[in-house]
């Protein structure tokens, strides 16, 4: 028979999937293909729906080896939500107990999503500074340091950037033989990029590795202004992020984000979530510079896109959510009708 024994050897081995009609990319002309290969590495086909659940089981075996994580522990941790899924998925097939810690301006789907795990879920202000009282690094800290009490910090956890670097960075290179040229991807902690980013360079030291981040981080020269698109850029340096690895960061507005992430789910039945749209429209940039060149012809892109469109339904996927922004509402138009009308 055909199974696995619980949904945690699910994950990883996600697939390639090449972008088309969002690359806008003139016919090259000689009858064959458009111009460079964009491939995108579809985390959301996790069993958790994230990209995340591959740092949640790494980090939980090395805390039980290590034995920070003692039986019948707690798991305290700060996140956006993602990193929590993967958390409480590995916590209930071991038997602890979750605590989160998010920032409001986390939507509430994914809170419920928590939740829904059987996670306990507190939610901190977003407009305080990291180091006032109520923001969700210090009340994590407070919450962890109560006995039995385990906290991954995937901000520091040399586990979140080695974990990629032992399963995304050799799966893209096994699923692109060797041919990658150019990787691109979001930067929150910084762990997908720092691992994937040195496994690659270690493959081929040609690969160009491309960092794609919310105007307004501190990873393209900002000051952590605040943004909109969930999960990725930062107002500090986490130790998770390798600053020798990235050859490049493209700065993409929370506009183009939200618009291009609109289009991956209408026109390559991508339902992804903002920080996909926003890490897409940089590999779409790459892709336009290598256009009709020597090089382009054989470039390979590879995005990685971290998580579903589902817990943004009701924000990226909500005309009057865009529109209460001030952002373009272009790909909704038609809309829901009501029979009868
Ligand atoms: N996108 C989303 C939706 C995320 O939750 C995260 C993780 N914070 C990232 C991108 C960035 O990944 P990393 O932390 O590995 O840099």
């Amino acid at each position: 028979m055909d199974y696995v024994n619980s949904v945690i050897d699910l994950i990883g081995d996600t697939p390639l999937v090449r972008l088309r009609r969002t690359l806008d990319l003139a016919p090259r002309g000689d009858g064959d293909d458009q111009g460079p290969l964009v491939l995108a590495k579809v985390e959301y086909l996790n069993p958790g729906g994230s990209v995340k659940d591959r740092i949640a089981t790494r980090m939980i075996e090395a805390a039980e080896a290590s034995g920070a994580l003692q039986p019948g522990g707690t798991i305290v941790e700060p996140t956006s939500g993602n990193t929590g899924v993967g958390l409480a998925m590995v916590a209930q097939e071991k038997g602890y107990r979750c605590v989160f810690v998010c920032p409001d301006k986390v939507s509430e789907d994914k809170r419920n999503v928590l939740k829904a795990y059987g996670a306990e879920v507190v939610v901190c202000p977003t407009a305080v500074a990291p180091e006032h009282p109520d923001s969700y690094y210090n009340v994590s800290d407070r919450l962890a340091s109560q006995p039995g009490a385990w906290k991954p910090d995937q901000y520091s956890n040399p586990h979140n950037p080695r974990s990629h670097y032992e399963t995304t960075g050799p799966e893209i290179w096994r699923q692109t033989e060797g041919r990658i040229t150019h990787f691109v991807t979001g930067m929150g902690t910084g762990g997908t990029i720092s691992g994937v980013g040195r496994y690659l360079k270690e493959q081929n030291p040609a690969v160009q590795v491309i960092g794609a981040d919310p105007a307004g981080s501190v990873y393209s020269g900002g000051t952590g202004r605040p943004y909109l698109v969930e999960g990725v850029g930062e107002d500090f340096w986490p130790e998770t992020y390798d600053r020798t690895v990235a050859d490049r960061v493209i700065e993409v507005s929370d506009a183009d984000s939200f618009a291009f992430t609109r289009r991956l789910a209408r026109e390559e039945a991508l339902l992804v979530g903002g920080s996909c749209g926003m890490a897409a429209y940089a590999a779409r940039q790459v892709a336009h510079e290598l256009a009709g060149t020597p090089e382009g012809r054989d470039a390979v892109v590879v995005v990685l896109l971290p998580d579903s469109g589902r817990g943004y339904l009701s924000k990226i996927f909500s005309d009057d959510w865009l529109a209460s922004y001030g952002f373009a509402t272009t790909s909704g138009d038609e809309g829901t009708r009501t029979v009868g009308e």
